[in-house]
């Protein structure tokens, strides 16, 4: 069975119950809860992030039931987060080097998303300050500002803990760039709180956790994990306020939401040039910036093969839908 995690701070007074003192001294109360059978036969499927209504807990064996759940104000399909508003694009300039097609697919599926994003380069204090220099004025040419940082020595962490200040962000990123690690460094030691009312908890939902069986003490004995078959995500509360998800598994851009359309919006390259060329579109209103006539994108830059690349390979992919 999948449950929805659900992790609050401590129960308040008005809920608390008598048998369980170990409930009532514990900070980060977690109820592992199931989905309510009406919601899920309207297909309100819920997400982690999601602002839910928890009902009926049991206290004693640490359960609850998501009876309601309210409406998003965002959606990231991959990995599965709601009410997201930002997104953390995260690389390492060595162990693995920062590679510029690599990048390029993982900045496209961040733009795809729709919302804002931040480039941020961990183990900085790898490489000398030319390369950084050197990869500074490159992404800025991309349109990007980069952060540079390190967990290592802990430069540039301030910066980014005051970026994800009093919000939701997806980390995202190839496998080694030092993700677990920024999350380790950044995260809270308390867990959420949540608003009690009457018998009902107003709460958000931190993560996923499959149990091989329904019975409580299968659930309350297992580590929860390692015995993953799904690939889960879980939020985070940080020291500084916000949250940031955790993505384990999350590692490869699928670009499955964006279209050959759609494409040319996610280089800030293109959008520039349509921006301040006058009129501000191409000769041809479907205009793929192929070097079709009257076309105002031009070849000249960097990523533009990339672009070329991308556009064959989404090309491929609709073709065979
Ligand atoms: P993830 O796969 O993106 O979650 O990466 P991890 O957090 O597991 O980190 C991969 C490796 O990089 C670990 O051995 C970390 O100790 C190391 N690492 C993380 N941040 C830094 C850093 O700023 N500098 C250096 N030199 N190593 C780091
Ligand atoms: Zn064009």
């Amino acid at each position: 069975a999948n449950f929805m995690r659900v992790v609050v701070e401590s129960a308040p007074a008005a809920v608390r119950d008598d048998r369980d003192d170990d409930a009532r001294a514990r900070a980060g109360v977690e109820l592992l809860c199931v989905v309510k059978a009406v919601l899920k036969k309207i297909k309100r499927r819920v997400l982690v992030g999601d602002r839910v209504m928890v009902g009926a807990v049991d206290w004693v064996d640490g359960r609850g039931m998501i009876e309601n759940v309210f409406e998003r104000s965002s959606e990231v399909a991959d990995p599965p987060v709601a009410n997201v508003d930002h997104l953390l694009v995260l690389f390492s300039m060595d162990q693995p080097k920062v590679e510029a097609f690599t990048l390029t697919r993982f900045l496209v599926e961040a733009e795809s998303a729709g919302m804002p994003l931040t480039l941020a380069l961990n183990k900085a204090e790898l490489v000398d300050d030319e390369t950084r220099k050197a990869w500074k004025i490159k992404l800025r040419k991309w349109g990007y500002q980069p952060l540079f940082c390190s967990v290592e020595t802990g430069n540039g962490l301030d910066s980014l803990a005051y970026i994800l200040k009093g919000q939701t962000s997806v980390i995202v990123g190839p496998s080694g760039v030092g993700k677990s690690s920024l999350i380790n460094a950044l995260r809270s030691a308390q867990d959420i709180s949540a608003v009690a009312y009457e018998d009902n908890w107003f709460t958000r939902v931190e993560g996923t956790r499959w149990c091989e069986d329904q019975r409580v003490g299968e659930v309350s004995s297992k580590s929860g994990r390692g015995k993953h078959t799904t690939r889960h995500v879980s939020l985070l509360p940080l020291t500084g306020g916000g949250y940031l998800a955790d993505t384990p598994g999350f590692n490869q851009p699928s670009l499955l939401k964006v279209t050959k359309k759609t494409l040319p919006q996610m280089f800030p390259e293109i959008r520039k040039m349509l921006s301040e060329s006058e009129p501000s579109k191409c000769a041809f209103n479907d205009c793929m910036h192929l070097g079709e006539p009257g076309c105002v994108v031009k070849a000249d830059w960097e990523r533009y093969p990339y672009y070329l690349q991308l556009f064959d390979e989404i090309k491929i992919r609709e073709e065979f839908q």
